[in-house]
């Protein structure tokens, strides 16, 4: 099959294809035009179908730390490929890639599946089976992937006991999920004073990035962490954005490590798969031995541990060394400043924010900042697809959704954000110019 225009691309794909995405973001809903059919990548780049360039603001939605393709990753995975595609049976990277993860982080027992989704699907099936308590809390504006009690979102207001958040999520699941507005000590306590002793637990994203970056406000990781232990709930901690990307050490870094405490049950996966479909739950060996074939709580995946997906994450966690998070963070840095610049000399009312490489922004925030899911849904959001559009006819893939982290990799060197440093300007015009009828 040949293709040779994304609009052409596109159009093929719609006629064998729900709205012609496997993932909804990608069909460019909230930014309007043509999705970009990509056909190869390298370093910090993106090529279409059509043979246009991009700068790639998206990194595959984070795996891609150290640059597509690079070539100790693409040799560790042809290696893997030349010994077999799949065995259904343990293979030794499962091991190696668990202790890779537990040298950064103070696991003891990993468990490998395929998505993001999975790993938190079973972490609260886990955290049921381990406290014998039903009712989970979940944050306003935090996504953990597409299970059914996860997907319970409310609209915003204080704890409310959620509603279906999609189609064919039945209210029995969904009743079973507290929302809570993220940042908001009270409401939470409220939810534990009512309930505390039905909660099996509280997940949280170790910094929320799926609302746009979202700071957790001083101590806050750390209050989740104590009101959870004194009700006898666990905690969980979703670093499937974060893991191994936000820093070294993850979001964790930024809060739990300096103030030395753990949570119960991680999640991670993009990064530990370096592009390749991997993903993991892990915790305490007294927590993760509930899972079988030791303990009650089942849980299995015939992709899982997948030895080609197992030779990527050990490849990009392998070579993700300080000097790759050294640039990483370069960049991230020089691209937030040219943002704020190009922003500022377009007068466009902004705020930014960060979580370690990560960072976002928001329209019309500048007073009141992000803390919360009303605040990034109250933000101007008619003014990013505009800037979405200058930036994309400039050769700049950003994520097609305001309410995302930017990524970059190891292999954004100073000519790739050179040029979007160069494509700014005209972007940030375009947004101050827009209007809310656009
Ligand atoms: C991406 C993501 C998930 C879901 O991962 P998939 O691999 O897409 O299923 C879960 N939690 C967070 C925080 C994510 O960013």
């Amino acid at each position: 099959m040949t293709t040779t225009t994304n609009a052409a691309a596109f159009a093929a794909a719609q006629q064998v294809i729900p709205g012609g995405v496997d993932s909804p973001v990608r069909a460019f809903g909230s930014v309007g035009g043509t999705p970009r059919f990509m056909a190869s990548a390298r370093g910090a780049y993106l090529t279409d179908v059509e043979g246009a360039e991009y700068v790639d603001l998206v990194c595959s939605w984070g795996p891609m730390l150290l640059g597509h393709n690079d070539p100790r990753v693409v040799e560790a995975v042809h290696a893997a490929v030349d010994r077999g595609l799949s065995f259904g049976t343990s293979v030794e990277g499962e091991t190696e890639l668990a202790r890779l993860i537990a040298s950064r982080v103070p696991v003891e027992r990993v468990r490998f599946v395929s998505t993001g989704t999975e790993a938190t699907m079973t972490a609260l099936r886990l955290a049921r089976g381990v406290t014998g308590r039903n009712l989970i809390v979940k944050f306003a504006g935090c996504y953990h992937g597409h299970s059914d009690g996860l997907l319970a979102a409310a609209g915003s207001g204080v704890a409310t006991q959620a509603l279906p958040g999609s189609a064919g999520v039945t209210e029995a699941a969904a009743s079973e999920t507290i929302v809570v507005d993220y940042n908001d000590r009270a409401a939470l306590g409220a939810v534990f004073a009512e309930k505390g002793e039905r909660i099996a637990a509280v997940i949280t994203e170790a910094v929320p990035c799926n609302m746009g970056v979202v700071e957790p406000a001083e101590g806050y990781n750390a209050f989740l962490r104590e009101i959870t232990r004194r009700h006898g709930a666990l905690l969980i901690w979703d670093e499937v954005l974060t893991g191994f990307r936000a820093t070294a050490t993850g979001g964790w870094g930024l809060s739990g490590q300096p103030e030395g405490w753990t949570p119960d049950i991680w999640c991670f996966g993009k990064v530990i798969g370096g592009g390749m479909p991997a993903a993991a739950l892990a915790g305490s060996e007294e927590i993760m031995n509930h899972l079988a074939p030791l303990g009650p709580v089942y849980q299995a995946g015939t992709l899982s541990g997948n030895p080609v997906a197992m030779a990527a994450g050990i490849a990009t966690l392998g070579d993700a060394d300080e000097s790759v998070y050294a640039a990483v963070q370069r960049a991230s840095d020089a691209l937030r400043e040219g943002v704020v610049s190009a922003f500022d000399a377009a007068g466009l009312d902004h705020s930014i924010q960060r979580a370690g490489t990560l960072f976002s922004v928001a329209f019309g925030t500048s007073e009141r900042g992000v803390h919360d899911y009303a605040d990034a849904q109250g933000q101007e959001v008619f003014r990013y697809a505009p800037f979405f559009q200058s930036m994309l006819e400039q050769g700049v893939y950003l994520p097609p959704s305001v309410f995302e982290a930017w990524f970059v990799s190891a292999a954004h060197d100073d000519a790739a954000i050179g040029r979007v440093l160069d494509a700014l300007p005209a972007a940030a015009r375009a947004a101050a110019a827009a209007t809310p009828q656009g």
